[in-house]
C-alpha cells in the first residue's frame, strides 16, 4: 500500500481535456463522492470517536472551489456526483453549491446529483434539494428505537430524522435508507427496518461496518458479517435475486413479501472492487482513489495555483493512473485496530 498524500509534480499536461478518466485496470471513473465538510451533528459510535478534532475551517475548500473541482471531474466523464460528509447539510451555504452544480444536470453533462445525509436537517432542505434537480437521496438510519438511536449517534434525535424523511418524501424525493449492521445493537431489528422502509416506498441497504479510524472501541464487538444478516432475513422473507443497480457497490434483492428492494454492501465478506467506478474528494481537496487505501493526491494546491484548469486536470489524471485494484479490509481477532487511521467522516463512505 502506498502511503500519504502525493505532492504535485508540475509538468506540462499530456492528456487531452476531454479524455475520460480510465484507471490502469480499465475501469472508467464516472462517480465522484465529495465530502463537503468533516463536521457532523452526530457522533455515530462506529464512525467517530466522541472527542473528535475537526479541521480548522480555513483548511476547507470554499464552495466556489468545490464547484470548480466538481466541474473538472464532470468535464472528464463523471456522470454521478454525491455530496457527503461529515454531514453535508451542516455546511454553511450548502444549497448554493447544490444550486450551482445543478447546471450540469440541466446541461445533460451529469446524470445524477445526490446526497448522503443523516436526515437531521432534511426538514429544512428537502424542498430546495428537489428544486435543484436532486431526485434521490440516501438517509442513514440504523434503528427506529429512539433510545438506541441516541446511543448509536451519541446525541441524535430520532424524531428529527423521521420528520426529515417525511419532508423528503413529501418533496417527491426518492429515499434510500442506509443502515450499518451492528452486532448486538440492531441485528434483531433489520427485518423490521426493511418492512418499515418498504412500507413507505423506500429501499433499504444494509452495510457491513468497516475498520476505518480509531473509534475508541474494538471493531470486533461491532462487526456483523452480512452473510449472517442475509441468512437470518431469509428465514423471515423470500429474497429474490434482481439485476437492479444504482452505480454504487450495493447488490440488491427483492423482498417478495414487501415488494421492496433490499441492498447489501459487503466490503469485508465480498468486495466488489473489480467494478469500482468511484473516487472520493475530501473537503480539503484531497483525492482518495480507494476508500480502503491511504494513497491520495492533493488537488487543493493545483486548484489554487492557477485559475485555468490544466495543472489540476493533470493532477487528477496522474492520480487516476494510480488507482489501486482494491482494498483488503479484515476484521478478526488479530485485526481489531483500524485498517486506516482516517475516519469515515473524512471521505464520507
Ligand atoms: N452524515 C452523513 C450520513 O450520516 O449519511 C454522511 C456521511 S456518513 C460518514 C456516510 C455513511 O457512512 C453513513 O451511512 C454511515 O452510517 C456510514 N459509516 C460511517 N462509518 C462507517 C464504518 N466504519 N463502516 C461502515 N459504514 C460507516
Amino acid at each position: 500500500m502506498t502511503q500519504g498524500v502525493a505532492t504535485l509534480d508540475i509538468e506540462r499536461p499530456q492528456h487531452r481535456p476531454s479524455d475520460p478518466l480510465v484507471d490502469p485496470f480499465g475501469r472508467s471513473i464516472s462517480y465522484l463522492r465529495v465530502s463537503v465538510t468533516d463536521r457532523c451533528d452526530f457522533r455515530c459510535v462506529y464512525c467517530m470517536a466522541e472527542d473528535m478534532t475537526f479541521l480548522p475551517k480555513a483548511d476547507l475548500l470554499s464552495l466556489e472551489e468545490l464547484d470548480r473541482l466538481c466541474g473538472v471531474f464532470i468535464a472528464r466523464g463523471v456522470r454521478k456526483l454525491r455530496l457527503t460528509g461529515g454531514e453535508p447539510l451542516v455546511r454553511r451555504g450548502i444549497m448554493t453549491l447544490v444550486s450551482s452544480l445543478s447546471r450540469h444536470l440541466a446541461a445533460g453533462a451529469l446524470d445524477e446529483l445526490t446526497i448522503t445525509t443523516n436526515g437531521s436537517q432534511l426538514a429544512k432542505y428537502a424542498g430546495e434539494l428537489a428544486t435543484h434537480g436532486v431526485e434521490r437521496i440516501n438517509v442513514s438510519l440504523d434503528t427506529l428505537d429512539p433510545d438506541k438511536f441516541r446511543a448509536i449517534t451519541r446525541w441524535g434525535e430520532l424524531d428529527k430524522v423521521l420528520a426529515g424523511i417525511d419532508a423528503a418524501l413529501a418533496a417527491g424525493l426518492r429515499v434510500k435508507i442506509n443502515a450499518v449492521a451492528l452486532k448486538g445493537v440492531n441485528e434483531d431489528e433489520l427485518g423490521d427496518l426493511a418492512a418499515w422502509a418498504h412500507g413507505r416506498g423506500m429501499d433499504l441497504t444494509i452495510i457491513e461496518v468497516m475498520p476505518l479510524g480509531d473509534i475508541g472501541a474494538g471493531r470486533l464487538e461491532q462487526y456483523l458479517p452480512l452473510s449472517v444478516v442475509r441468512a437470518r432475513l431469509s428465514q423471515r422473507y423470500t429474497l429474490e435475486e434482481i439485476d437492479y443497480r444504482t452505480g454504487g457497490p450495493a447488490r440488491y434483492v427483492k423482498v417478495k413479501e414487501t415488494g421492496g428492494r433490499l441492498g447489501f454492501i459487503t466490503p469485508l465478506t465480498h468486495n466488489f472492487c473489480e467494478s469500482c467506478n468511484r473516487v472520493r474528494v475530501t473537503c480539503t481537496g484531497t483525492l482518495y482513489m480507494c476508500l480502503g487505501q491511504e494513497d491520495a493526491a492533493d488537488l487543493r494546491t493545483p486548484l489554487r495555483l492557477s485559475p485555468d484548469n490544466d495543472v489540476l486536470e493533470q493532477a487528477i489524471a496522474d492520480a487516476i493512473a494510480r488507482k489501486p485494484k482494491g482494498h483488503d479490509f479484515i476484521i478478526d481477532r488479530r485485526h481489531q485496530h483500524p485498517a486506516l487511521a482516517r475516519h469515515m467522516n473524512v471521505t464520507g463512505g
